[in-house]
């Protein structure tokens, strides 16, 4: 499979709505093996997303959560504009799930921001969809009208198959937040919808229905749509095994509502024998509340008082189950920024000497060769201390770590003065360099002989006795190295850091031969 086809049929998962989300799940990770065989990291990173969404519809919301974070980060540093997009989307999931509204709102404003030309239009639906489920979520139902009102006018326009999905989940709002007539409408437009199509209605999309019909009073319609809903069900591949029960609750409520007890009554049976077998909690508590209205119908609330009981202590079970899932969702979030801030601390710490804490010649290698290319003023120098073996030989190497610190210090402080955006890096043994960006030739030399100055002039004999500590430094500008590259700046720097210590020590060289020599004989 080349990268075009693996893009097209990665493009299947993401934009379509399958309910298989298992074998998606293993179809996910097989492309993206298929990817990294290819080399391609954003087609990987898509896979990957891909994964997480299939993850998240399963409901294992801690995984997702602890493999989105490689994904985002991804797709900010790589500018992967349509992948954040998704990325934000399922944020945006993971936040709700949560129950932190205001956050599950913000990523999903990002996710419709990040929309533009490239965008599918199964995107434009969808990110408006979940935007406007978002604002339901926080509470402003008036708002998510909108942006539903939207999401159907682009998906009518496109033909969109997203449109069944995003009328369901507008039907479903409307219904929570108690205004049954609009939800009665948005109802009537999907099943109107479905007709005309001649697509036959997921059973989720039925199961909303009903209950939307049973809130109207509309029993025996909601009757008829549980009927379908249920046989659909069992006929089709769903992976959602919470539905069934689900399902015939909502049955139980129609036929109450009919004053059909005894069917109620056996469809209750069901959904509870279902619930005991797969141990499904969020539909043990409607079916114990079902129940308890049941017994009431019938006029025997004895009965209707125990099952109402019975009801309080699944529900209060529930919500602890609840409460230690999202508990370790929040742990998985809060490990992966730990190991992320761990890493980052990581990455700092190799591109430092331990000794000085100065940056080492990892940083260098990766800040100089874009100082060069951008800078044509940059002047570096290597700063080599003269001796310096005596004073390991006569005192001791630990002496000698204490002057290596002490000159990085006064390194560090002068250069900082000298121009703000220089650094220095200890290159290693008693060598330095120091970077002073926009700073010509001419003028860093003078700097250079007076950070010289500094350190010859330190108050040294508490540390030394009477052992002088001076530095010989090797000046390079850009106009030295004519390729403008690293290695020959460095080597010119180095040339002259030579003539340096061979005239004597204690000075400063740059431009050619000794001709540009400040500085004294050494004193040692
Ligand atoms: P020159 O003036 O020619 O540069 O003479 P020098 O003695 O400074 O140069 P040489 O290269 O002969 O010796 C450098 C010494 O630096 C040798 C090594 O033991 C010492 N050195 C390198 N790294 C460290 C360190 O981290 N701590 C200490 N104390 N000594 C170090
Ligand atoms: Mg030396
Ligand atoms: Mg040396």
């Amino acid at each position: 499979m080349d990268a075009e086809k693996l893009s097209a049929v990665l493009l299947t998962i993401e934009d379509r709505r399958s309910w298989d989300a298992r074998a998606e799940l293993a179809r996910a990770i097989e492309l993206e093996q298929v990817a990294r065989d290819l080399g391609d990291d954003l087609l990987a990173a898509r896979a990957r997303l891909c994964q997480i969404n299939m993850r998240m519809r399963r409901g294992d919301v801690a995984a997702a959560a602890e493999q989105i974070w490689h994904v985002h980060q991804w797709a900010v540093e790589h500018d992967a504009r349509q992948l954040l997009a998704r990325t934000h989307l399922i944020w945006s999931a993971i936040h709700l799930h949560l129950g932190d509204a205001e956050q599950g709102l913000e990523h999903a404003v990002l996710s419709v921001e990040l929309l533009d030309d490239e965008s599918t239009e199964h995107m434009h639906v969808w990110h408006r969809t979940k935007l406007a489920d978002a604002l339901y979520f926080a509470d402003d139902m008036e708002t998510a009208r909108v942006r539903y009102a939207q999401a159907e006018e682009i998906a009518l326009r496109a033909g969109s198959p997203a449109l069944l999905c995003m009328l369901n989940n507008y039907a479903y709002a409307e219904s929570c937040s108690g205004n049954r007539q609009r939800a009665g409408e948005v109802v009537d437009r999907l099943q109107q919808l479905a007709l005309d199509w001649n697509t036959p209605l997921e059973p989720a999309f039925l199961d909303t229905i009903g209950s939307v019909q049973v809130s109207n009073g509309q029993y025996a319609r909601a009757e008829a749509t549980m009927q379908t809903c249920i046989e659909r069900y069992a006929e089709g591949q769903w992976d959602d095994a919470n539905a069934m029960a689900q399902y015939l609750v909502t049955l139980a409520q129609a036929q109450r509502g009919l004053g059909q007890h005894d069917e109620a009554q056996a469809s209750l049976d069901k959904a509870l024998q279902e619930c005991r077998s797969r141990d499904l909690g969020e539909s043990l508590v409607r079916a114990h509340r079902e129940q308890a209205e049941l017994h009431a119908a019938r006029g025997d609330f004895a009965a209707a008082f125990t099952a109402h009981q019975a009801f309080f202590k699944v529900y209060h079970r529930q919500q602890s189950l609840k409460r230690e899932a999202r508990a370790r969702t929040r742990q998985a979030m809060f490990e992966t920024t730990e190991a992320r801030q761990e890493a980052e601390r990581f990455r700092e710490q190799a591109r430092r000497d331990p000794l000085t804490g100065l940056h080492n010649r990892r940083y260098v290698d990766e800040r100089l060769p874009d100082l060069i290319r951008t800078d044509p003023a940059l002047t570096v120098a290597l700063v080599d201390l003269d001796h310096f073996k005596q004073i390991n030989d006569q005192l001791s190497h630990d002496i000698g770590d204490q002057v290596l610190v002490r000159v990085a210090q006064v390194l560090t402080r002068e250069v900082a003065a000298a121009c703000s955006d220089g650094f220095v890096a200890r290159m290693g043994g008693e060598e330095f360099l120091v970077v002073l960006p926009g700073t010509e030739v001419p003028s860093a030399t003078a700097h250079l002989d007076g950070i010289r100055l500094t350190i010859r002039n330190q108050h040294w004999s508490p540390i030394t006795q009477h052992l002088p500590v001076t530095v010989s430094i090797g000046v390079a500008g850009l106009v030295d190295a004519p390729e403008d590259a690293q290695a020959p700046l460095l080597s010119t720097a180095d040339s002259h850091l030579y003539a340096a210590k061979h005239g004597g020590r204690d000075r400063v060289v740059s431009g050619t031969g000794l001709r540009g020599c400040i500085g004294h004989p050494s004193a040692a």
